[in-house]
């Protein structure tokens, strides 16, 4: 409900338009050249695509990739863990808007709480590093807090709350914003925090360990906090277009010169430029937040994006 609108995608990238298994893996292959060392698969939703695990497989085989995660909605994850395993994924992050069945299914519109919550565990299991999303909903699922944090006491997830963003217009509702100081501070009132053994780094979340607990929590402050000034991340999209912004229109087409085997010189200044052209921050970096602002239809940028190119 938060980030799609709800008579659904106006329109979808047609398969013939994905970049293959093959030039996604040159990209990669090419970027890591550059110093791109962490790669996640993200989405919409990544495991929809059957060349999944292939994919997987074969940027493992990178020498460059030293860090290869991938961001899910958990519910096809479940039968394909083993094989993501054995492909070689490092990491695991999963939506997970709500610990409530009934809410879950209100929030995410999919009946499918069952499944992701076994595949969480299963992932544990195996040794995945499991992230758990909550995208922190006022009124909605915010007092779910404290049950989500107790999560990572009992076992080793990283919970992270995420503070909602203007993302896709018809999601948006001021209403439902929860600044993520207030979010700290209800973990502060029932969990003692200690500092992460781990620099931030470029990180987007804030994380912290807990007292007495296994796992770890991390607040992700997209919106009052913003954390653009340490942000290197690109985005490449499923149809072959470097964004170097979420926030942003600016984008690089590549697939051509992927899919005409343009010279290596000519990708690696396509990465370059964007890298160059890579915003300071987003809208709200240079405009104070202010929730009473933004209504419906705000958005006006290449930021309903998202929605196909995943947060
Ligand atoms: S808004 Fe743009 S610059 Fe800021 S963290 Fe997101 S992608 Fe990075």
């Amino acid at each position: 409900v938060y980030c799609l609108p709800p008579e659904g995608l106006p329109s979808a990238i047609v398969p013939s338009h994905y970049l293959t298994r093959q030039e996604l893996t040159r990209f990669v292959r090419l970027a890591g050249a550059l110093g791109i060392g962490r790669i996640r698969l993200t989405g919409g939703e990544p495991l929809l695509r059957d060349d999944l695990v292939d994919i997987v497989e074969s940027l493992k085989k990178i020498p460059t990739v030293r860090d290869l995660s991938l961001t899910t909605n958990g519910s096809r994850l479940e039968p394909l863990l083993a094989a993501l395993k054995k492909a070689g994924l490092d990491r695991l992050t999963v939506s997970l808007d709500s610990l409530d069945p009934r809410r879950f299914e209100e929030v995410t519109l999919s009946k499918n709480y069952l499944e992701v919550i076994q595949a969480i565990f299963s992932a544990l299991k195996m040794g995945f590093p499991v992230k758990l999303n909550m995208v922190v909903l006022k009124g909605v699922s915010a007092e779910e807090i404290v049950r989500y944090v107790r999560m990572a006491v009992d076992y080793p997830f990283e919970v992270r709350f995420l503070e909602f963003m203007p993302l896709c217009g018809t999601g948006w509702r001021p209403e439902w914003v929860w600044p993520i100081a207030k979010v700290r501070s209800v973990v502060r009132e029932h969990f003692e925090l200690l500092e992460d053994d781990k620099p931030r780094g470029d990180g987007t979340a804030q994380v912290f360990r807990i007292k007495d607990g296994k796992g770890k929590v991390g607040f992700i402050a997209s919106l009052t906090e913003s954390f653009c000034g340490q942000c290197s991340r690109l985005r490449l999209s499923a149809d072959g277009k470097i964004k170097p912004c979420l926030f942003s229109d600016l984008e690089i087409p590549i697939k051509e010169l992927l899919r005409s085997q343009a010279p290596d010189e000519e990708i690696f200044e396509a990465i370059r430029q964007a890298v160059r052209i890579k915003p300071k921050g987003n809208y709200f970096y240079e405009q104070p937040f202010e929730a009473e602002k933004m209504k419906d239809g705000f958005q006006t940028t290449g930021s309903s994006m998202i929605r196909m190119i995943g947060g």
